[in-house]
């Protein structure tokens, strides 16, 4: 096993206690120190004997592999877009589309890691609080791993698709009449009393797992170091992880520097962009988010204090972006691309739009965005969003008719 241990972010003190979600002499936040020493031994084509996907980067993950509960996750296309980067003004836009995941979101990545811990440590009953998508991955991940499940959702907020997920991986599915920061005290008090093990991005072994989404992009890029990383950011896990797994990139010497991570929040629902434009190393809460990006409404961002940090430290950028300009850029990437994204994934392509015309993005950037979903997990979204179906009797002139053939 990868040696490691579980430290305070905020203390610095070690912390032993492997259910621990927050520090228990400050209740700070908490994240894993890997050691690297064996990875500084090596180079990354050395890693390339084995599959891309999570686990090829098992070296950066403080689990043994001998207990990996794997799906096969990770190993997501790169892809170069064409159309949609001349459309938004940048020549080298990479969409890394996270939709091909196995329960269709970048969760997984974090789950593989996650689940494999519970069972590394004899949990029995795994839960989450989620909008969607990590109640559809940790769903799955327990099944494989044959642990109880329980998952607790904010009632009537929730995407079908992810729902849908949940309730057919076999999770005891709970609706609670409160929202996403409610189910997560809930799910919290429950994880306290040692009878859940707790799978939400504040558990520190996820972000772990979502790194490799950074050791991907840059194996994919075959080592020629994007100057901009763009992600939505919700409770702001996601974009921590891709910065750490960067320190550690740096740390073992296999880049020597770091692309500007960009965090794109939805207008209703921005209290990491609020905190960048005022300059702060803290946000204030917001109490009633409300974004058509379901994925990223998330008013108290459990990692917002680490997703700052992020920011700031790699010389990158956030802004907000409204509901209108997400479903566009969902529009015109499924239009221009042929690639289906859920709307919070669409977030970081109508970030690099609007940043673009701000002039904060010079056209000449090498860009990656990251699309976190896929467009199955919200189909009401999307079919509000189209052109009608076309109804139409059952005979040949009609479809002429219909499809304007003259
Ligand atoms: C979870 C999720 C996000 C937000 O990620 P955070 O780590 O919470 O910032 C964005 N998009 C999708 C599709 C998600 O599932």
């Amino acid at each position: 096993m990868t040696k490691h241990k579980i430290v305070c972010w905020d203390c610095g003190r070690d912390v032993v206690d492997m259910y621990a979600n927050t520090c228990p002499h400050c209740d700070g936040l908490l994240t894993i120190e890997v050691d690297l020493e064996p990875m500084k031994a090596l180079k990354p084509k050395d890693l390339h004997r084995e599959p891309i996907g999570v686990w090829r980067y098992h070296g950066f993950m403080p689990v043994d592999r001998k207990h990996a509960v794997t799906i096969k996750e990770g190993g997501t296309p790169l892809y170069k877009t064409q159309a949609l980067g001349a459309e938004v003004g940048v020549k080298d836009l990479y969409v890394k589309y996270e939709g091909a995941n196995p329960t269709g979101s970048f969760k997984d990545r974090g789950m593989t890691i996650g689940v494999s811990h519970a069972v590394e440590i004899g949990a029995k009953l795994v839960g989450c609080a989620s909008t969607g998508n990590t109640s559809a991955s940790l769903a799955a991940y327990a099944a494989k791993a044959g642990l109880d499940c329980a998952v607790f959702l904010p009632a009537g907020k929730v995407a079908a698709g992810k729902l849908a997920q949940a309730m057919f991986f076999g999770a005891k599915v709970l609706s609670i009449d409160g929202n996403f920061d409610d189910a997560l005290a809930l799910a919290r008090k429950m994880a306290e009393r040692r009878e859940l093990y707790l799978l939400n991005s504040i558990n520190p072994y996820r972000p772990e797992g979502q790194k490799s989404v950074l050791f991907e992009i840059m194996d994919q890029l075959s080592y020629e170091i994007p100057d901009r990383i763009v992600l939505p950011v919700g409770n702001a896990a996601n974009i921590w992880a891709v910065y750490k797994a960067i320190t550690e990139l740096m740390e073992v010497g296999w880049i020597d520097r770091m692309p500007m991570l960009t965090g794109i929040q939805a207008e209703g629902s921005m209290p990491v962009a609020e905190a960048f434009a005022a300059g702060k190393e803290d946000f204030v809460p917001e109490e009633n988010p409300e974004t058509v990006a379901t994925a990223i409404r998330i008013g108290n961002p459990v990692s917002g204090r680490k997703a700052l940090r992020a920011i700031y430290d790699t010389g990158g950028y956030s802004t907000s972006v409204t509901d209108d300009e997400i479903i566009a850029a969902q529009r015109l990437l499924g239009r221009r691309e042929g690639v289906g994204v859920e709307p919070a994934s669409a977030a970081s392509i109508a970030g690099v739009k609007k940043l673009r015309e701000m002039g904060v993005i010079d056209p000449g950037e090498k860009v990656v965005c990251i699309c976190t979903g896929n467009a199955l997990k919200d189909p009401d979204t999307i079919m509000e969003n189209s052109d009608p179906v076309i109804p139409c009797a059952n005979s040949l002139e009609a479809v002429r008719k219909a499809l304007s053939v003259q």
